[in-house]
């Protein structure tokens, strides 16, 4: 499996001027560069997403930070999976931590997400992590089990292959505070096992397992240096090409 790199642009990006500054400083960054079998997925805004597409090329694959469940109608404000497929997108980031924070999204409406993405032909990325509290509180393990086994509800094995789980405490989101390596390998294998309990091992072995939080290129090569790391979720640093595409060069070169 080649590893997967994606950028939550998250709400930036303010005008088309910043906009085409972010095209010629990424084009600029990626060309030529040897990424070996890495995937690079870009998350911009939803208003972004057709021009994303159109500017850059096969190289980069297209997603989104959300979507709902529901495929059109009277639902003024949202967006749906076929939409986003229509428009390019072969990825959604599904249950981020500030969606959850500041729009009060429930593992029930997680699972609704992931259900319609699968429906719709897209790949969700499905975020779970514990917050601060709940480590403190030796939480972990079961928050990432509640979330990880609801949101998968519904999903046939088939399917499977089309999901990618990203571990993203809560605590190291924004925050420049991370995990140590040990940690993250530890809730990546807890996660596999969900997955083979679940599955069966021959359709839990195909999903991903990205870690994000405050990675940059000074520390991904020590929290992601495991050759079993799948990939990694970027936030702010995906707003800067080059550290991005550095990123990008570190994990593609880390085993
Ligand atoms: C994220 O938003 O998914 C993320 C990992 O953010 P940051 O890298 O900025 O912590």
């Amino acid at each position: 499996m080649g590893k997967l790199v994606v950028g939550n642009l998250k709400m930036n990006l303010l005008s088309s001027d910043e906009r085409e500054k972010y095209f010629e400083l990424f084009k600029k960054e990626i060309s030529g560069k040897r990424l070996g079998d890495c995937e690079i997925v870009l998350c911009p805004p939803f208003i972004h997403l057709e021009v994303f597409k159109k500017t850059l090329s096969k190289r980069t694959k297209i997603g989104a930070q959300n979507m709902f469940w529901e495929g059109s109608g009277s639902y003024t404000g949202e967006i749906s999976g076929a939409m986003l497929k229509n428009f390019g997108c072969d990825y959604v980031i599904i249950g981020h931590s500030e969606r959850r924070k500041y729009f009060c999204e429930n593992n029930e409406e997680v699972n609704l997400k992931v259900q319609s993405a699968v429906k719709a032909d897209l790949k969700p990325i499905i975020c779970i992590g514990e917050t601060r509290i709940e480590k403190e509180t030796q939480q972990m393990l079961s928050v990432i089990t509640k979330q990880l086994k609801k949101a998968l509800e519904g999903v046939t094995r088939p399917k499977l292959e089309n999901i990618v789980v990203a571990y993203e405490p809560v605590w190291a989101v924004g925050t420049d505070i991370t995990p140590t390596a040990h940690e993250i390998m530890e809730a990546k294998v807890l996660i596999r096992k969900i997955l083979v309990e679940g599955f069966g091992k021959k359709y839990a072995e195909k999903v991903p397992i990205l870690y994000g939080g405050s990675v940059n290129s000074r520390t991904v090569k020590n929290l992601c240096n495991d050759p079993e790391m799948d990939g990694i979720l970027v936030g702010r640093e995906s707003l800067v090409p080059h550290e991005f595409i550095k990123i990008a060069e570190i994990i593609s070169n880390s085993n």
